[in-house]
């Protein structure tokens, strides 16, 4: 469940980090998908659309050992990712300390 919740993520990775090349590239750096590419670069791991994409395809999470799709997908880092459960209000969602990433993991 949290895996396939998961596995859905990384496209969407992959369309924000294309949407992150695009913006950096045209001067909106104040987006936050930019943003996301220019701390990539600061850290001295440039994303290309290409490489991005290849990342997004192999993404894996392992039941137990779930790593973040944005760190994967942006930095090539498998970050953890962190569950909370679900409350009365609010469904179980998977955070990342590394990037701020929330994820929800109930399939709706
Ligand atoms: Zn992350």
């Amino acid at each position: 469940m949290r895996l396939a919740a998961l596995l859905r993520q990384a496209p969407i990775e992959f369309a924000r980090a294309v949407y992150g090349i695009n913006d950096h590239a045209s001067g909106r750096t104040d987006t936050m998908a930019a943003r996301e590419i220019a701390r990539a670069i600061r850290q001295g791991t440039p994303v290309t659309q290409e490489r991005a994409e290849q990342r997004s395809r192999a993404y894996l999470p392992t039941a137990g050992q779930e790593h973040c799709p944005r760190c994967w997908v942006v930095y090539g880092h498998k970050s953890p990712l962190r569950f909370r459960e679900a409350t009365e209000e609010r469904p179980e969602t998977a955070t990342c300390s590394a990037c701020g990433a929330e994820y929800a993991t109930a399939l709706d």
